[in-house]
């Protein structure tokens, strides 16, 4: 059985909350745990499913009653001892050795490392640890408690709320308030150091990579107050940048954190560009998060754009360079891809995340840099912490700015064809 995002969440109910217990054993990889989820049921619900992948069920209830359940695929499905309406709270105990979920997007999910554990869910990896309503639309608050041996760190994306030392083990408590995508949650167990960088942004590291990860995220602080001056105020508390002791393909991003794998720190800066990128995830896709998978350019295309407004802040090659550089390799390369609905298999090639970039600086050309600006920053501020689809981003860039965009965003999201700008 293939994870797709289509057999991913659920119908007939919104998560409002979800409270997690998780106690965790290192060296066996063993979880333990109790989800209190509190939803609204949008009408009467004989029964429902939850996303859940692997685990063995020990118990549900709703709204403090045992209820029947059964398992399908990565599929709980419960059947309540009578119709849930409105909110209602449903309790599941579950237990086993959790796993990363396979499929075409590699591993994701719960990851056991060489001495720990990486969380990484992106798009549909939350199922591996707890049972949810796994769509990027259905944003919630969380509280979770993990319990585990004491000579680990555990960060999870939240603020720590209480940390209680038991004889061995070591109960650290988070919360959550800003509503929050399944995929974006995240827990990371591991030998950390935790380094502060500014008085808003920690650095979680292995003791040998400190000074290399220091300098290599060293000039952070100044992206932070480029994307804050551009897209508007940063939209959490903290950003934790967690640098794991095991290599990553690729670094990513969770809710007021990003996963970096030790081979993206050399001291020498060479990754600085997908600092920046993570970095402004936090605006573009955590704090506004894509109604469904499709509209994804409106994460990795503006996040790419980011780099490149980094790259030309801090004296590297200008927007505009890079923005000739990569239209003219992309021309190179197949145009049978439609950005705007990219499809499952295509849902991270790159050509998503550059022609995205691409579009972006097409709608700067037309509209002017004061303009696109300002745009950006309204639709920043006017969609915090909501969900955001492709149509309401062209309907926002056109009551902005007045004209039709309608012709340029056919051309640069809706057809194979590579635009030229104009
Ligand atoms: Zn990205």
């Amino acid at each position: 059985l293939r994870a797709s995002l289509a057999s991913h969440g659920n119908e007939g109910y919104r998560v409002s909350h979800y409270d997690l217990e998780l106690d965790y054993k290192i060296g066996p990889n063993r979880l333990s745990a109790r989800a209190k989820i509190t939803a609204v049921a949008l009408k009467a619900l004989s029964r429902f499913t939850l996303d859940l992948a692997g685990f063995k069920v020990g118990g549900v209830h709703v709204d403090g009653r045992a209820a029947k359940f059964s398992r399908s695929g990565d599929k709980l499905a419960v059947k309540p001892a009578r119709p849930v309406t409105g909110k209602f709270v449903v309790e599941i105990r579950y237990s086993g050795n959790p796993r990363p979920i396979g499929g075409r997007w590699g591993d994701i999910g719960w990851d056991e490392l060489t001495d720990g554990v990486l969380v990484a869910s992106q798009p549909i990896g939350a199922p591996s640890w707890f049972p949810c309503n796994d769509h990027p639309a259905d944003k919630a608050s969380y509280r979770i408690a993990v319990t585990t041996s004491s000579a680990y760190a555990v960060l999870v994306t939240g603020s720590l709320v209480s940390r209680r030392a038991g004889a061995s083990a070591t109960t650290w408590v988070y919360e959550r308030e800003e509503p929050t995508a399944t995929y974006l949650m995240s827990v990371q167990i591991g030998r950390y150091e935790d380094l502060a960088m500014s008085e808003s942004q920690r650095l979680a590291v292995s003791r040998r990579l400190v000074s290399a990860a220091r300098y290599d995220f060293g000039r952070q602080p100044e992206m932070m107050a480029l994307f804050s001056r551009l897209f508007g105020p940063y939209p959490f508390g903290e950003y934790v940048v967690v640098v794991t002791d095991d290599d990553l393909d690729d670094p990513v991003e969770a809710q007021g954190m990003a996963i970096f794998g030790r081979n993206h720190v050399d001291g020498k800066r060479t990754h600085q560009r997908l600092v920046a990128h993570e970095l402004a995830h936090q605006w573009f896709g955590n704090s506004l998060t894509i109604a469904e998978w499709r509209h994804i350019w409106l994460n990795e295309g503006f996040a790419t754009y980011a780099e490149w407004l980094w790259s030309e802040e801090s004296g590297g090659p200008s927007v505009e360079d890079l923005a000739g550089l990569w239209r003219a390799r992309l021309s190179s390369l197949p145009a049978d891809l439609v950005i705007g609905d990219p499809g499952e298999a295509n849902l991270f090639d790159e050509r998503v995340y550059k022609r995205g970039a691409l579009t972006l600086h097409a709608l700067r050309a037309r509209v002017g840099d004061s303009a696109f600006f300002a745009l950006l920053r309204s639709w920043a501020d006017s969609r915090r912490h909501g969900t955001v689809t492709t149509a309401e981003f062209i309907a926002h860039a056109e009551s902005a700015t007045g004209p039709s965009l309608g012709d340029l965003f056919t051309a640069w999201l809706d057809e194979p064809a590579l635009p030229t700008f104009s």
